[in-house]
């Protein structure tokens, strides 16, 4: 994949800022990083990625330019799962903006999870939880 369909990639997945419920935790994850750059959390207590996450990340995690805070080796990736009634139980992965709206018309509401991965040291942290639900209009996805 060449830079720029990257950036297509991730342009597909952002995330207005408008959606209804929207947590953000990226304060939360800095605080988890201070401690760890401070000797107080080890590298076991953060980086302890799930295999099915690792391995989700590996074959279709978005890239970014962002190092990993961590072990600053590799860039993290992005990767979304939603959870709704008829989705699985362990959520979907989301691969882009288009997806997740055509599961928000057929499933009413979903909860989105947006995780940062690095499959390199395994450290993973949820950045934002948001719902999308169907009646929210979007008239902005494709003009950002
Ligand atoms: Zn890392």
């Amino acid at each position: 994949m060449d830079q720029r369909a990257v950036n297509t990639h991730l342009n597909s997945l952002t995330i207005p800022t408008t959606s209804r419920g929207q947590i953000d935790y990226q304060l939360a994850k800095e605080s988890v990083i201070r401690e760890f750059r401070r000797g107080r959390l080890s590298k076991a207590d953060i980086c302890d990625a799930q295999p099915e996450l690792l391995r989700v990340a590996r074959s279709v995690g978005v890239a970014t330019s962002q190092p990993c805070p961590i072990c600053e080796q590799q860039s993290i990736v992005h990767v979304v799962f939603g959870f709704g009634t008829k989705l699985p139980k362990n959520g979907r992965f989301v691969a882009n903006w288009h997806e997740l709206q055509r599961l928000s018309k057929s499933h009413k509401k979903i909860s989105c999870y947006l995780v940062e991965v690095c499959t390199n040291c395994e450290w993973n942290y949820l950045l934002r939880m948001f719902a999308k639900e169907s009646k929210v209009a979007d008239s902005n996805s494709d003009t950002q």
